[in-house]
């Protein structure tokens, strides 16, 4: 099976804090499986847990010192998303989109050499916007959709409904 880790890196927890929770939850709502934090955040992952918890599924979130060795050591493909880099589809033709990955997203300006070390700088369209809008995009791009489908378990479950709340489960 696919793996999908986000890398967020330079989260600062007070500035970041609801940013970095967004980045979390999109990467565990549109298919990947972990994101890992440069910064350590215990009240993050703790936020992320309680979501987990209530929505299923074996998201997780951790953090590393050496954002660089991991990287580095990683097998599988090494994605940067940054609005400088190449067309998404032109690089999209030349990927394996069934790899396991690992994406990787700013939030201030990041170090130069990420753009060496990845195997693909993808522009989620060469605009700035946000690593929330550029994650969902790209995920929802590789992993053709399949969330919508996807049943993650949990005590919660929303029903669809073209009106109002329907709630299965209890808190
Ligand atoms: N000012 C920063 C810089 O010059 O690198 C970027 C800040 S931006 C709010 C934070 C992150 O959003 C970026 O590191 C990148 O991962 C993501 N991002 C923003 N716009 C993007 C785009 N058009 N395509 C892909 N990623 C994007």
């Amino acid at each position: 099976m696919q793996m999908i880790t986000v890398l967020r890196l330079g989260h600062r927890p007070e500035r970041d804090k609801r940013i970095t929770t967004h980045v979390a939850l999109v990467a565990r709502c549109f298919g990947a499986s972990s994101m890992i934090l440069t910064t350590r955040d215990d009240a993050l992952c703790g936020r992320i847990r309680k979501v987990a918890e209530n929505f299923g599924g074996d998201f997780t979130v951790s953090y590393v010192h050496d954002w660089r060795k991991l990287l580095r050591d990683f097998q599988g493909l090494k994605i940067h998303l940054t609005m400088y880099g190449e067309r998404f589809t032109d690089a999209a033709n030349r990927m394996d989109l069934q790899t396991d990955m690992m994406v990787v997203v700013g939030s201030e300006k990041v170090p130069p050499e990420l753009y060496e070390m990845s195997d693909f700088n993808i522009a989620i369209g060469n605009q700035p916007h946000s690593e929330v809008s550029a994650l969902a995009l790209f995920l929802d791009r590789v992993t053709h959709g399949k969330w919508e489908a996807a049943d993650t378990g949990g005590k919660l479950k929303i029903v669809p409904a073209a009106r109002g709340k329907t709630v299965l489960g209890r808190r």
